[in-house]
């Protein structure tokens, strides 16, 4: 047997809907995009979506429209993508990283009031792995600071927190449509918010900072000449790529409970294991979408990480290390300080595969294996 660690869930349906839009002959940024901009809002619950190129110049764009600049410092956990941390130094400000809970994964609330700074102008929220961070106080404490949410919900399309689906809380929410997360359009990005004055600086921001776009001037009886009072980029989603988004995000509701009833059967089969973890959800996490089943091996145990992870991969399964830790790497070295949980998690845990066309026997079989292994 051979299981990946993920795989995306494509059918026909996704090959008509790109053939269509290549019939049309418009492929670039459309009349696609902004129908799949418009499910996307309405899914979240929000007014505003706004595609991009990926979550990362989804991040960047978000903090460059809030005036995050040089002299700018910026919050992060430092257990994440290497991109939360890459698109503050895109802006030119600094990222500060913070330790994470170790339960959760995601930054400690506790721990983020002893880096504010008068240099401090933002929080980058990342709900690792699907989980939802606990947005509440961390949206008390940025209020009384004067300090700017932003969500890096990458992995979180689906996840609930207290009864609301990530990316309708009231701040700039980031997610990634890229293969290894819920729902895929090959590479692509969405945001969304319920500010229209921050809607519409987004669009220009990946349009060149262009004043009118091409919909409206395709759609205009006069001439428009547009003007460029800003510099922009050019993030831009293609129409073939949200033609493939609009039929994944209808697939979202099987995608999630399939991957739930994946976890739930993990869950049950690892929870007699001494020494390990696995994910637990908080109270304030109403539903989560499983983006990634984690385990952590206690130090002390006969197998460690890296050696459970190449006997798992001899066995035909693949498995991923844990979430990176951003201040350990290289480019970044400079600015280390000591995060003890963020250490100990990226090398003690590991991530194995579930998607959600597995079939019972590749559960199983992965089941038998990690325990197997782990007795
Ligand atoms: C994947 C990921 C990103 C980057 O997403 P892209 O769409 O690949 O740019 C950023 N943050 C987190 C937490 C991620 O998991």
């Amino acid at each position: 047997m051979k299981i990946n660690v993920a795989r995306p869930y494509f059918d026909e349906k996704e090959q008509e809907a790109v053939a269509r839009v290549i019939e049309s002959g418009w492929v670039s940024q459309g009349p696609k995009v902004r129908e799949f901009e418009e499910a996307f809002a309405e899914y979240i619950g929000v007014k505003y979506a706004i595609a991009t190129t990926s979550c990362t110049t989804a991040l960047h764009s978000a903090l460059a429209i809030s005036g995050i600049g040089p002299g700018d410092e910026v919050l992060v956990p430092s257990l994440s993508f290497i991109a939360s941390a890459n698109t503050i130094t895109y802006c030119g400000a600094k990222p500060v990283f913070v330790d994470v809970e170790p339960s959760t994964c995601n930054i400690d609330v506790k721990a983020i009031r002893q880096y504010i700074s008068s240099k401090t102008k933002a929080i980058i929220v990342v709900h690792q792995m699907g989980l939802p961070a606990d947005l509440d106080p961390i949206i008390e404490l940025s209020q009384l600071n004067g300090l700017t949410i932003i969500e890096d919900a990458a992995c979180a399309v689906g996840s609930e927190y207290k009864g609301k689906k990530i990316g309708g809380h009231g701040n700039i929410a980031c997610f990634s449509l890229h293969p290894r997360k819920i729902i895929t359009t090959g590479e692509g990005g969405m945001i969304t918010t319920n500010n229209r004055d921050i809607a519409e600086k987004l669009r220009r921001f990946r349009q060149h900072g262009m004043s009118i776009s091409d919909i409206e001037r395709h759609q205009a009886i006069n001439i428009m000449l547009e003007s460029y009072p800003e510099i922009g980029y050019n993030y831009r989603m293609t129409d073939i790529q949200a033609a493939i988004g609009i039929v994944q995000l209808q697939k979202l509701p099987d995608i999630l409970s399939k991957r739930n009833r994946i976890a739930a059967k993990y869950s049950k089969a690892f929870s007699n294991i001494p020494k390990i973890r696995i994910p637990q959800l908080p109270a304030y996490v109403t539903k989560h979408n499983f983006q990634s089943y984690w385990i952590e091996i206690a130090e002390n145990m006969s197998i460690d990480r890296d050696t459970l992870m190449q006997k798992l991969l001899d066995q035909g399964i693949s498995t991923k290390r844990g979430i990176m830790a951003i201040h350990l790497e290289p480019c970044y070295v400079a600015d280390n300080r000591e995060l003890p949980i963020t250490e100990r998690l990226t090398s003690q845990t590991l991530i194995i595969p579930l998607y959600p066309s597995m079939t019972e026997e590749e559960v199983q079989y992965v089941i038998s294996e990690v325990g197997r292994l782990l007795c």
